[in-house]
């Protein structure tokens, strides 16, 4: 995709700090990491959300997230990580080439998570029959 920056990363037309890149995926820092050694891991195929991802290119791309995240604790000596993805703008997707961020956690690194949100009444049942619904 022309316009797509890490598509442009992928061809080496703008720097990266590169950690590991294989045949189907390449995995590089975050340049404004939520902590340092954030990493970020593509596909080198363009895709914009993990719903246009084959599954065949999602395993192949996870089994990298799982390789990097276990990288990223052992050299920053972290104590846990996050992974996370954003899919479409109003879930905060500012990049459309599908990326799974790796994040390394520190016991007392401060960073929050997002708060939780209360069913009422039947409401519960009836989200999860609706979800299930759709699930073929
Ligand atoms: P999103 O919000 O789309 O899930 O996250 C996109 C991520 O890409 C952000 O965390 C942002 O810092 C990172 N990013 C954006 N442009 C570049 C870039 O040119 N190089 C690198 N290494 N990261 C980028
Ligand atoms: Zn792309």
């Amino acid at each position: 995709m022309p316009d797509c920056i890490f598509c442009k990363i992928i061809k080496g037309e703008i720097p990266t700090d590169k950690v590991y890149e294989d045949k189907a995926a390449l995995a590089f820092l975050d340049i404004s990491p939520v902590n340092k050694g954030h990493v970020l891991v593509i596909p080198k195929q363009h895709f914009e959300t993990l719903l246009d991802l084959p599954d065949k290119v999602l395993h192949q791309t996870m089994k990298i997230v799982k390789k990097t995240a276990k990288a990223v604790m052992l050299a920053l000596n972290a104590d846990g990580f996050n992974i996370s993805m954003n899919n479409f703008g109003a879930a905060g997707q500012i990049v459309s080439h599908v990326h799974f961020h790796v994040i390394p956690r520190f016991s007392k690194d401060g960073l929050k998570h997002w708060p939780g949100k209360e069913y009422k009444g039947n409401e519960s049942k009836e989200i999860a029959k609706k979800i299930s619904s759709k699930l073929h």
